[in-house]
């Protein structure tokens, strides 16, 4: 089997210590005059009162902003000329003479941003250095063993800094205790393995669900927001504690293409968005990178219907049959779990050439909000009117 092993680059999202939020707030106003700046600047040589208009470039905005360092007591000549790459960028892939103002105050403050170069953060004890200061983060350890690129600081809708960085690092091949493994997305056991594993997806969201709504209802959305996070957080930290279990356990790993299309049209679609199937395989694909493990997908086509055992047609099919959790084949009297039969019949499609439809590109698979709608309610409508 052949490893890659070249050098990957990922981001990381990790959220900052809160000691530093008055310090990042005072950046990020100087940050939003610097874009201010660049716009203003960029919109007066557009479109100038006499002589010939220009579109100025990131680097002659950084020409006409050298020197102005002194005036800004937190960010840097690096990170200004972050924010003037970043405006030159946005405003030609929008092609404006002009973009949006950034906010410093008020209820449409702009959501704090501070940019830095990836010579800026420097790892220092237990701590990161930049600008000049100490910056402390949780879950520091996954920044060991990594390079650190460009990324900036980022403030989210509930207030709190994190720290999004690119990073790079070189994969370790390691060989894997068990061959292979297949993987069935279910939508409510969630996943099965091949060997007759299940993780519980737990309904990361459906547990908060209610108490979002009560917060709605009440107008505390301040609250509302942090519960969404939360509940977002869960999902994927029980999805990267799987994938970690998963990635470290078998060397090659075999993941059925879950239909989204299909099942959107369902009733089950909150179901399908709850487990973050996506997310999973994306975390499955770059684990396995890193680690030089096989990840394959393939067509899920039948797998619920076949037998493990024997190969015939005997199990449940289509979506009516979804409350079937456990069936005896009529062909050769072997029990089956609904689930863990799927993941095995994923695994055998792998195995077997003729069967295999997969490579496909992660992102061919089709997001449950924009499959097309069914044709059937269009037919329906018409009869109606007729
Ligand atoms: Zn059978």
């Amino acid at each position: 089997m052949s490893v890659n092993l070249t050098p990957h680059i990922r981001t990381l999202r990790l959220k900052v210590k809160s000691e530093s939020y008055p310090w990042l707030d005072a950046a990020a106003v100087e940050v939003n005059q610097v874009w201010n700046w660049a716009n203003a600047t960029s919109y007066k040589a557009a479109r100038p009162f006499v002589g010939p208009a220009q579109w100025l470039s990131a680097y002659e905005l950084d020409k006409l902003s050298s020197g102005a360092t002194e005036y800004f007591p937190h960010i840097g000549s690096e990170t200004i000329q972050r924010v003037n790459a970043e405006f030159a960028t946005r405003r030609k892939q929008f092609k404006k003479a002009k973009l949006r103002w950034r906010v410093s105050r008020g209820a449409k403050r702009s959501l704090g941003w501070v940019p830095f170069k990836a010579a800026q953060l420097k790892r220092k004890g237990n701590a990161l250095r930049f600008a000049g200061k100490a910056f402390r983060v949780f879950e520091r350890e996954r920044l060991e063993s990594v390079t650190l690129k460009s990324g900036c600081f980022a403030q989210d809708a509930v207030g709190d800094w994190w720290l999004c960085v690119a990073v790079e690092s070189v994969p370790v091949a390691t060989e894997a205790p068990h061959p292979e493994v297949g993987l069935d997305l279910g939508l409510k056991d969630t996943v099965a393995t091949s060997d007759g594993d299940k993780l519980k997806a737990g309904h990361f969201y459906r547990g908060i669900e209610d108490k979002i709504a009560q917060a709605q209802r009440r107008g505390h959305r301040r609250q509302a927001k942090r519960l969404h996070r939360t509940a977002a957080r869960r999902r994927k930290d029980a999805l990267h504690k799987y994938s970690r279990k998963i990635v470290d356990r078998y060397q090659t790993i075999v993941v059925g293409d879950v239909s989204s299309t299909q099942l959107a049209q369902t009733r089950m679609a909150k179901s399908v968005l709850d487990a973050g199937w996506g997310m999973l395989k994306t975390q499955l694909h770059y684990k396995g990178q890193s680690a030089g493990r096989g990840v394959h997908i393939v067509s899920e086509r039948n797998t619920t219907r076949g037998c493990s055992s024997c190969g015939s047609l005997t199990g449940p099919s289509g979506l009516d049959s979804l409350a079937v959790r456990t069936w005896r084949c009529s062909a050769c009297g072997d029990m089956h779990d609904r689930d863990v039969n799927a993941a095995r019949n994923i695994l055998s499609a792998w195995r077997c050439p003729t069967s295999v439809s997969g490579n496909e590109s992660l992102s061919s698979v089709i997001a449950p909000s924009r499959a097309p709608r069914p044709r059937k309610a269009r037919i329906r409508s018409r009869a109606t009117a007729a």
